[in-house]
């Protein structure tokens, strides 16, 4: 492993997972060839580290994650003027993307020889963890805010782990876990923007490019381990001569906590804490984002494009894609908001091919709140009445 600023390299028989000067460490590029037929981790074997290589794949204890599906959207196309793809990760086990990641992450800690299985998530990633870390028989805990409330903790402690509650700063406890795990080997921290997490994230790149050929891959954007993952694999597919040109990446933040775009539009190269996120995109509300730096980086190496959107134009995207037949979680709409204003200001050109991940389900994110008006009451004795009336 190295590390992406500095270079320094690190033994992956270790659980070391951030530089000592604090930025993340990558797996080094692996280019390889996709085979024919089978699970995203037979087809794409050849890109993975040595230790995935030697993994039995019977001891993955995947839940069929990823092979999710690439849905060319009519009606979104046509309001923007471009050929817009969605890939619909919200079908994978535990109803996000971060489920790829996991698998991986969990077979590097599995042959460090770890016991316990940790992570620093109060969302997709903490339920995640705690389906597979359960999953593989792992003792499993998970570290959420002193504060965060039941309805947060309902999916995660369906899959039974240790819920820690832990007071202090939240932000540092990312570091402190991950320091905690490359001291001591028996316990292995899958966090955002691991290592290894990102070497299962590179699936969806190998899957967008056997599906489409986009101009443009838009991502929702937090900690960036996601647009790390997407943008390791699309380089590795370059490398191996399997692609010709690597997609724009557009990194999309919410505007309630985007110290990416803040960055990125100030031409700074080291992103600065968000001081008061607030967003219902809670799913990509990271405000001291681990991979933000090196998203800024990937972005002025590929001539990027990255762009915030307030919680209206979300909730207005959520909805558009649900006119689609997907309902997903307001992080996930981001990459569909973004469209408007980067088709507008000629960004992103007419007839080009976009897509946009789809990163997680609408179910995470039950509020109970949506139009009443939509529903009407009648008694039985109507029903015919009311259907001649309708039509
Ligand atoms: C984790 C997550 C993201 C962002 O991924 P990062 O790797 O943190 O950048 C986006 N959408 C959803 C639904 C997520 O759970
Ligand atoms: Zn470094």
């Amino acid at each position: 492993m190295r590390c992406v600023a500095c270079g320094k390299e690190y033994s992956s028989k270790k659980s070391r997972q951030i530089c000592r000067c604090g930025e993340p460490l990558e797996v080094e590029h692996i280019p390889g060839k996709i085979a024919s037929g089978g699970t995203v981790w037979k087809r794409f074997r050849d890109f993975f580290p040595q230790e995935m290589k030697e993994t039995d794949l019977r001891d993955l204890h995947t839940l069929s994650e990823g092979e999710t599906p690439t849905i060319k959207v009519d009606e979104l196309s046509e309001i923007y003027d471009v050929d817009l793809y969605l890939k619909n990760e919200t079908v994978n086990p535990t109803w996000s993307f971060k489920d790829r990641g996991t698998v991986t992450s969990l077979i590097h800690a599995s042959r460090l020889g770890a016991k316990t299985i940790g992570t620093v998530s109060t969302g997709n990633m903490a339920s995640s963890v705690a389906a597979y870390g359960n999953r593989l028989g792992s003792k499993t805990v998970v570290l959420v805010p002193e504060d965060i409330s039941d309805r947060k903790l309902e999916q995660i402690a369906a899959y039974d782990p240790l819920i820690l509650k832990v007071a202090g700063d939240y932000g540092d406890l990312f570091y402190e876990s991950l320091e905690l795990s490359a001291d001591d080997p028996e316990i292995y921290f899958s966090n955002s923007n691991s290592p290894y997490r990102i070497e299962g994230y590179k699936t969806l790149a190998f899957e967008i490019i056997e599906e489409s050929s986009p101009d443009f891959v838009i991502i929702p954007t937090s900690s960036g381990g996601l647009f790390r993952g997407v943008m390791k694999g699309l380089i590795e597919l370059k490398k191996s001569g399997i692609l010709d040109k690597i997609p724009t990446p557009v990194s999309v933040q919410a505007a309630g906590c985007s110290p990416i775009v803040r960055a990125y539009q100030g031409g700074k190269k080291k992103i600065e804490r968000w001081s008061e996120p607030g967003t219902e995109a809670g799913a990509i509300a990271n405000p001291l984002p681990p991979g933000g730096n090196e998203v800024l980086r990937k972005l002025d190496e590929h001539d990027g494009l990255c762009t915030k959107v307030s919680d209206e134009e979300i909730m207005d995207a959520q909805n558009k894609i649900a006119s689609e037949g997907i309902f997903c979680q307001p992080a996930s709409a981001v990459g569909v908001a973004a469209l408007k204003d980067l088709r507008e200001n000629g960004s992103i050109e007419k007839g080009s091919e976009v897509i946009t991940i789809i990163t997680g389900s609408g179910l995470k994110n039950l509020r109970g709140k949506f139009d009443r008006q939509r529903v009407k009451h009648i008694d039985i004795s109507e029903l015919k009445e009311w259907y001649e009336e309708e039509s």
